[in-house]
């Protein structure tokens, strides 16, 4: 059996700076670290963030004392004038290229547009980027959603989550313009993002199977766990090597592996030598 990885894999540039970020503040501080929400999804690298003493709270309400680190997603405006406010010191990781996105819709708010927001509504990123322009910022998620979105006869333009699937991204701007016609497109998706996803789908139609390393609440990793899906026979999501079923992989010849932007390298490998191991235990059976 064949393991193959995708040219592009794993930790982007945001990822790493924002858990570099992370660390270092560990190490300097001399009170309380505490990040919001999860530096980036994937539960490796929260758990090794816990073992410096740097827990993760759901709002800033849990904090009284010492600083705060804001995860790559970002927050919205609000929430840091918060922190600021009850005298936390703020570290903010945020991805650049999520600030980009937030810089966008204020300008474009400030300029009197309806902005919508393509995304899915729970994630920390596009709650961020609501709380840049609450009343100016349509959130959605759906194609199905778009007959749905309100008459709009001013300036509109439509964003998106950086970690959006570009096929999908491209279908939904074709139905929001037969909507707006006056629509402004932002294709706000990352570079990251972009070259994991066509990387995936180029492997994914060479092999048997595909295998997405990365965790469930990771939405780039479920990006390109429904792209892998698209084009091969077969394809999975799993977290780590211990969820790799035998089972999958008999008769299989080729394998495929990619990884979200917030999956570590080592979880990667092992992935990698696990599925090998599983290949050469079902040579030796046959
Ligand atoms: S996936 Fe893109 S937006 Fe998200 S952290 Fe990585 S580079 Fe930044």
């Amino acid at each position: 059996m064949k393991v193959y990885l995708a040219e592009y894999a794993g930790f982007c540039m945001g990822v790493q700076r924002a858990i570099d970020l992370a660390h270092k503040t560990a190490a300097e501080a001399e009170s309380s670290v505490f990040v919001l929400h999860e530096i980036v999804h994937n539960k490796s690298v929260v758990r090794e963030l816990q073992e410096k003493g740097v827990w993760s709270v759901d709002c800033v309400d849990e904090v009284e004392g010492g600083t705060l680190i804001i995860s790559a997603h970002g927050v919205s405006p609000d929430v840091i004038d918060k922190a600021k406010g009850k005298g936390l010191r703020v570290v903010d990781t945020t991805c650049p290229l999520v600030s980009k996105i937030d810089r966008i819709v204020k300008k474009l708010a400030g300029k009197g547009y309806t902005i919508l927001l393509l995304g899915d509504k729970d994630h920390a990123e596009v709650k961020g980027l609501k709380g840049v322009a609450p009343e100016s910022t349509i959130v959605f998620r759906y194609e199905d959603e778009v007959a749905g979105l309100p008459e709009i006869s001013g300036p509109v333009a439509l964003v998106s989550q950086t970690t959006q699937n570009i096929k999908f991204f491209e279908e939904v701007v074709e139905k929001v313009k037969g909507r707006y016609p006056q629509l402004e497109v932002y294709n706000t998706i990352c570079d990251a993002t972009e070259k994991r996803q066509s990387s995936a789908m180029e492997l994914g139609g060479q092999v048997d199977i595909m295998i997405t390393v990365g965790s469930r609440n990771s939405a780039n990793s479920k990006r390109l766990q429904e792209v892998a899906s698209s084009v091969a026979p077969r394809a999975y999501l799993v977290d780590n090597a211990f969820e790799l079923e035998p089972a999958w992989f008999e008769g299989v010849k080729t394998v495929g592996v990619t990884a979200g932007a917030s999956t570590p390298d080592v979880l990667i490998q092992g992935v990698i030598d696990k599925i090998k191991k599983i290949g050469e235990e079902l040579k030796a059976k046959a």
